[in-house]
């Protein structure tokens, strides 16, 4: 039986400088973020029978090369098109003045963008007052970047940065329950939506 495996891949970790930020006396830990919100998928996954591989259990941060070395054993092991690379981000603005959620792929049309496009849209549902960002020149709306987790694994990678822990409103979001349920739901339902594509 074929099977589509998702890889959740949880960005930074706990040595990682900055990718943080702190409102009131609360701080907001990204990698943290990242990574409750990788099992509470993976959590959900299991549940619905859906095949999921954490890449970075750990809370120390684990190098890129290391990350995309795992992400291409598991595409050797199970086929490249069997498997979809999520890597779970937040962001952060220069300006500190931002929100909302945004995509990224690698340069030109891939499986990748596909997959990408069905997260824009679920989350255009699932996020009915949050800003979505997109990039409109090339027809969908995801980013294309040349980042390392998307350029350098086997199989399609959607990087997803959920929204802006620097913005007030976005971190308030980001750190309460409603928010971090919808945002593993949103994943969660993103993620079947791409399975039928993939059984299509
Ligand atoms: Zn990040």
């Amino acid at each position: 039986m074929r099977n589509l495996h998702i890889l959740l891949n949880g960005g930074h970790g706990e040595d990682t400088p900055g990718k943080r930020w702190s409102f009131e006396g609360k701080t907001f830990y990204e990698w943290v973020s990242n990574r409750e919100t990788v099992n509470r998928v993976a959590k959900k996954l299991h549940s619905l029978g859906i095949p999921v591989h954490i890449i970075t259990p750990e809370s120390e941060d684990i190098s890129l090369s290391e990350r995309a070395r795992r992400v291409n054993e598991l595409c050797a092991r199970y086929g490249k098109e069997n498997c979809l690379l999520l890597s779970v981000h937040s962001n952060a603005s220069k300006n500190h003045d931002a929100r909302g959620v945004s995509l990224w792929t690698s340069r030109g049309t891939t499986k990748s963008d596909e997959y990408a496009e069905i997260f824009w849209r679920c989350a255009k549902q699932h996020f009915a007052d949050a800003k979505l960002l997109a990039d409109l020149s090339d027809g969908d709306h995801d980013f294309e970047a040349g980042f390392h987790m998307v350029t350098t694994t086997a199989c399609p990678a959607v990087l997803v940065e959920a929204f802006f822990y620097d913005n007030r409103k976005d971190f308030d979001y980001l750190l309460s329950e409603e928010g971090r349920e919808a945002i593993a739901d949103w994943y969660v339902e993103s993620i079947q939506k791409c399975i039928e594509l993939y059984e299509a």
